[in-house]
């Protein structure tokens, strides 16, 4: 199926987790969001992470394949750190782990940022922010809110919460932050609903049997 053809998956609850489910199987056949890189422009402009107009001079810059490539990039990383959070999660993260996380240090060294004041746009406020904006030099800087979202999820999140939906057939990340963290499914709407479904007919044989 093609990424083009459904919106991208933000169920996660952190950003670093969604950027895992930008590959999954919505349906029945699976999704690559950053299969190319006119799928991650689209892909970081729904997750809200490059501006629209740093979107548009990006794509005006570089080369089609230039795109591409970072894309590829950005596959590698995923499926890098998704071995990482696949042997982690469960349980906090320790010390010691920030040997293998040495790669994401080495991508933000480069990044180029800077702070700003702007007028605080919040509803009923008044006076100013201080906020981060970074520069987008080139077509890899791409990379930089992507790697920004998974060295935050390794520093804010609680491991123990992070979470693959119950779902047989689903690969879904979440964190849990529910106040009892029962969180199951990356959806009651997808997943929750499946096993509800699941649940009902198990029950149905079993009656008709006994
Ligand atoms: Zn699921």
């Amino acid at each position: 199926m093609n990424y083009r053809e459904i919106p991208a998956i933000f169920i996660a609850d952190a950003l670093g987790l969604d950027f895992l489910n930008s590959v999954a199987t919505p349906v029945d056949q699976p999704v690559d969001w950053i299969a190319d890189g006119e799928g991650l422009l689209s892909w970081l402009e729904q997750a809200e992470l490059v501006p629209a107009e740093a979107i548009r001079r990006v794509r005006s810059e570089a080369s089609p394949a230039e795109l591409d490539e970072v894309a590829a990039k950005a596959r590698d990383l995923r499926e890098w750190f998704r071995i990482f959070l696949y042997k982690r999660k469960g349980s906090p993260l320790a010390a010691k782990d920030l040997r293998e996380l040495a790669p994401l240090n080495r991508v933000l060294e480069r990044d180029e940022q800077h702070g700003e004041i702007v007028v605080d746009d919040a509803a009923g406020a008044t006076g100013f922010v201080f906020r981060m904006r970074r520069r987008w030099p080139a077509a890899e800087s791409l990379l930089m809110p992507i790697v920004e979202a998974l060295a935050r999820l390794v520093c804010d999140e609680d491991f123990t919460q992070v979470k693959a939906c119950e779902g047989p057939a689903c690969t879904l990340l979440f964190a849990d932050h529910t106040r009892g963290h029962a969180r199951r499914w990356c959806s009651m709407a997808i997943c929750g609903n499946r096993a509800k479904v699941a649940a009902h007919r198990k029950r149905l044989r079993e009656a008709g049997a006994g």
